[in-house]
C-alpha cells in the first residue's frame, strides 16, 4: 500500500531534517547544505504523515468499525421523471421500509455525493426538493441501533466513502462517542507535535 510506505519514508525524512544541525555539529557537512528544517517544513511533513496514517487506519479498520455500529443496510435506486416524482418514489419507500436512527448516503454511480445522519428517517423529507434527487442514482441507508453512535457512524462513513460534499470534521459535533479513526488521528498528531516541538 502506497500510503503505508510513504508514511514511513516521510517519518524518517522528518527525523533526518530535525537532526541535521546536530549531525553537522559532529561531522563536517558534505557537499551542499544539509536539508533545511523549519516550521513550514515540519508542518508540511506532519500534514503528509497524518494523511498517510489516516489512509492506512481507514483501510485496516474502517470497515470493521463501521460494521460494528450499524445493523442493516438498504439500497434504493432513485427512479422517476423529474424532481417531484423521484422524491415521491424515494420518500414513500423510506416511510415504509425504514425506522430508527440512520446514516444515509447519496450515490451517483460509484461516486459518493453526500453522507448524512439522522435519529429518524423523517429527516429524508428535507430532501423532497433537493438537487441530490436529480444528481444521485441511488440512496444507501444503514441502520444505527444506538443513537449515541450516530456521530461515530457518520464520521466512519465519511472516511470510507469520501463524499463530494463533505462537512468539516463531523466527529467534532457533540453526538456521543467519537470516531475511533479520528481518535487515533489525534493521538498521532499529538505524538508528532511532542516529538518535533519547536520553540
Ligand atoms: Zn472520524
Amino acid at each position: 500500500m502506497r500510503a503505508r510506505t510513504h508514511f514511513l519514508t516521510q517519518l524518517d525524512n522528518l527525523w533526518l531534517r530535525r537532526t541535521s544541525t546536530l549531525r553537522a555539529l559532529v561531522s563536517p557537512r558534505g557537499v551542499g547544505q544539509p536539508p533545511k528544517f523549519s516550521r513550514t517544513v515540519r508542518d508540511r511533513l506532519i500534514g503528509e504523515i497524518l494523511e498517510d496514517a489516516t489512509s492506512v487506519l481507514i483501510n485496516d479498520h474502517g470497515h470493521a468499525a463501521f460494521t460494528r455500529v450499524t445493523s442493516s443496510r438498504h439500497l434504493r435506486q432513485i427512479r422517476g421523471r423529474g424532481l417531484l416524482e423521484r422524491g415521491r418514489n424515494l420518500l414513500s419507500w423510506a416511510d415504509n421500509e425504514l425506522n430508527g436512527p440512520i446514516i444515509y448516503v447519496f450515490w451517483r454511480g460509484r461516486k459518493c455525493l453526500y453522507v448524512g445522519k439522522s435519529s429518524s428517517p423523517r429527516r429524508l423529507w428535507d430532501y423532497e426538493k433537493s438537487a441530490y434527487l436529480i444528481q444521485a442514482t441511488c440512496l444507501e441507508v444503514f441502520h444505527v441501533p444506538r443513537v449515541s453512535e450516530l456521530g461515530e457512524a457518520e464520521c466512519l462513513a465519511t472516511h470510507l466513502f469520501g463524499p463530494r460534499d463533505q462537512k468539516i470534521q463531523p466527529s467534532r459535533e457533540k453526538w456521543g462517542k467519537k470516531c475511533p479513526i479520528c481518535q487515533r488521528h489525534d493521538a498521532i498528531r499529538e505524538e508528532l507535535q511532542a516529538l518535533f516541538r519547536m520553540k
